[in-house]
């Protein structure tokens, strides 16, 4: 049995790598030449953390791990606000959390791929094609790749879900949010921050900034913003999108100031009038940061014949539910052993729709609390930004982190296989 594969994210990496173990022939197409510089963390815990486990990845993670011991507000002046210590809120999950770079998750798939599986960059394809025979990608070289099965693990603004399941417009809610994450090497800005995780914020706009151990410094730019956006794309560049955070806290500027260096930083937005072919996507840079919407997806079916969509494509939860990349992850993983336990391409339909049955609770619960709790991921009044610091005082008694934690990412165990 032979499975293509629409990107190399999180969840395209654990698919295919779950396929492959099963005996599958594994193809993956990856429109951009390599793994982007600047992404989120992946935060793991529940479904997300056993799936790491259940793939014998979770010793690797772990040593790349880096929560931090506390979170806590930073002034404008430099003052530090309220803050709690994160073992409290992630006591909740008995231990079994852990938060490392995305890049670094996906890096750790993608070597743990069987040597079997042929992950292809650059390379995304140009029309896509399926039937009760089977499914066929073509690629602008020219060539076609035939499979039994078509992933669709391409992603919030996927060409598999609008080929196949219809117009973004009926299946994406903009959550009115956009977000930039940068990466930096600033081992001084990181000893600063001596193990925190740092947040400052303003009305309409929040910052969360963290250090690594290899001296890189994350952030995440989260703004407010009612304008239409098409998902998973830039609608602004990348340097004006992060100029309107100058002046939140030193530690947010001091990170902005070393982006500003980067040549990157303001290179224009795609406009619209060259958007790719809603079937194809041209090989991203990976250099620059991007300001993306926060959405979730929300489609009646995530199969239809012989294609599946898995992560973002199929069930965005957006960044604002923690729980993006880990359901990615274990979502990945759980179709691909659904679909290798097949030995016959008529088995197919069933498996697809067994995993659907089995996968989609788990996903319900966090959509169904972000689409409740994102409104307070950005302070939008004065009131708001009181309400938030009183919150990040609260967080400090050790009880009501725990049960906060349970609120807001709500029952977060899903099936691994
Ligand atoms: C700015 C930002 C911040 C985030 N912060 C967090 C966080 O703090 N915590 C958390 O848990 N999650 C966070 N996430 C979400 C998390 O990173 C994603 O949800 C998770 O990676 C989803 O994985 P995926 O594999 O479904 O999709 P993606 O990671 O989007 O991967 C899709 C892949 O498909 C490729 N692709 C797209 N179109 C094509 C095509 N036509 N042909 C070939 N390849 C294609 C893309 O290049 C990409 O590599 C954040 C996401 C963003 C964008």
């Amino acid at each position: 049995m032979r499975a293509l594969v629409i990107g190399a994210g999180i969840a395209g990496l654990a698919a295919a790598g779950a396929l492959a173990r099963g005996g599958w022939e594994v193809e993956i197409l990856e429109a951009r030449t390599q793994r982007p510089e600047h992404q989120g963390m992946a935060d793991l815990f529940g479904a997300g953390y056993d799936a790491l486990e259940a793939i014998g990845l979770l010793p690797a993670a772990s040593a790349r791990s880096s929560t931090p011991f506390r979170i806590e507000l930073q002034h404008p002046d430099g003052r530090p606000g309220p803050g709690y210590p994160t073992a409290r809120f992630y006591g909740a999950f008995g231990g079994r959390h852990l938060s490392l770079p995305a890049a670094d998750l996906e890096a750790l798939l993608e070597d743990a791929l069987p040597p079997t599986v042929r992950l292809r960059r650059g390379c995304a394809p140009e029309r896509l094609e399926a039937d009760d025979g089977g499914t066929a990608a073509w690629l602008p070289d020219g060539g076609c790749v035939r499979a039994d099965v078509l992933v669709g693990a391409d992603g919030l603004g996927s060409a598999v879900r609008r080929t196949f399941f219809g117009p973004d417009a009926e299946c994406v809610r903009d959550l009115g949010l956009r977000v930039a994450d940068v990466s930096v090497h600033a081992p001084g800005l990181v000893q600063e921050l001596r193990g925190r995780g740092l947040v400052a914020d303003g009305i309409g706009r929040t910052v969360q900034l963290c250090g690594l151990p290899d001296g890189r410094a994350m952030g995440a730019f989260i703004e407010h913003s009612a304008a239409a956006a098409r998902p998973g794309r830039p609608d602004t560049d990348a340097g004006t999108f992060l100029d309107a955070f100058t002046g939140l806290a030193p530690a947010t500027d001091s990170l902005l100031g070393l982006l500003q260096k980067s040549p990157a930083l303001h290179q224009p937005a795609v406009p619209d009038s060259t958007a790719p072919d809603p079937t194809a996507l041209g090989p991203a840079s990976a250099g620059e940061p991007e300001a993306v919407a926060a959405a979730v997806v929300e489609l009646p079916r995530w199969s239809t014949g012989r294609v599946v969509l898995i992560g973002d494509a199929a069930c965005a939860v957006s960044f604002v539910s923690s729980q993006e990349a880990g359901l990615a992850l274990a979502g990945g993983a759980f179709l691909g052993a659904a679909l290798a336990r097949t030995r016959a391409p008529e088995q197919v339909p069933g498996a697809l729709a067994e995993f659907e049955r089995r996968w989609r609770p788990t996903v319900r619960g966090p959509q169904r609390l972000v689409k409740r709790y994102a409104h307070k991921a950005v302070p939008r009044t004065r009131m708001n930004l009181l309400d938030r610091r009183f919150a990040l005082r609260v967080l400090s008694v050790p009880g009501i982190a725990r049960a906060s934690a349970r609120q807001l990412l709500g029952p977060i165990r899903g099936p691994v296989n």
